[in-house]
């Protein structure tokens, strides 16, 4: 297991994950739910923000009230199914920048393959969010995380609502310094490297392809 995987358990977040396992959902509630899960999951990554006392006057008073301070978000998507959780995260983070990490799976290999890399110019001095829905055999994750150490990036995190046991020792194996936040730890991964029980084919099902 990874040193620090963080499991949100909170009952709405639960209950709508739920709704996006059943394969009865339609695209569009699939689509909704999950940027309401990862607004959700973007509360709780956020949690330990450093905050700055500044001075306020309301119309009653003066006083010295908590603001976010410090070094500035980059939210990065593994596409294409890391979109379908960036306008939530966005909804609540709406100052953030975006980078997109674009790889698929080789289908026989199931290792990465990049075709797309566009990050802010200063990510390096940024706290980056690394949002990608399916942390499988974890290897895209990896891939990702790796390619952002590349480019200078010290401070990583990774947001995933589904995390497999596989991918979670995949990135204890690589990674160990990036702290997991998802919304479940399921079972196992099947044959083809699907997440099981899981929600199936994330992209598909939030962009309607199949
Ligand atoms: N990617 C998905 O979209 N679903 C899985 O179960 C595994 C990887």
């Amino acid at each position: 297991m990874h040193p620090s995987v963080t499991v949100i358990d909170h009952p709405l977040l639960q209950h709508k994950l739920s709704i996006v396992r059943s394969a009865d959902t339609t695209t569009d509630n699939f689509r909704r739910l999950v940027r309401e899960i990862a607004s959700m999951m973007a509360y709780e990554v956020t949690r330990d923000l450093a905050t700055e006392l500044v001075s306020v006057t309301t119309p009653i008073a003066e006083c010295k009230v908590p603001m976010i301070a410090g070094k500035k978000l980059c939210l990065v998507s593994i596409l294409r199914a890391g979109n379908g959780m960036l306008d939530g995260m966005i909804d609540l983070l709406p100052g953030a920048r975006v980078g997109h990490i674009g790889l698929y799976r080789d289908p026989h290999t199931l290792q990465p393959v990049e075709y797309y890399f566009k990050l802010p110019e200063d990510v390096e001095e940024r706290d980056v969010i690394v949002v990608d829905p399916m942390l499988a055999t974890g290897n895209s994750a990896c891939a990702a995380l790796s390619r952002l150490k590349e480019e200078g990036v010290t401070s990583l995190k990774l947001v995933c609502l589904l995390a497999s046991p596989e991918g979670l020792a995949a990135l204890a194996a690589h990674h160990p310094d990036v702290p997991v936040t998802a919304a479940a730890i399921d079972s196992h991964l099947d044959e083809h490297g699907y997440i099981v029980p899981g929600l199936g084919d994330a992209g598909d099902r939030l962009f309607g392809t199949r």
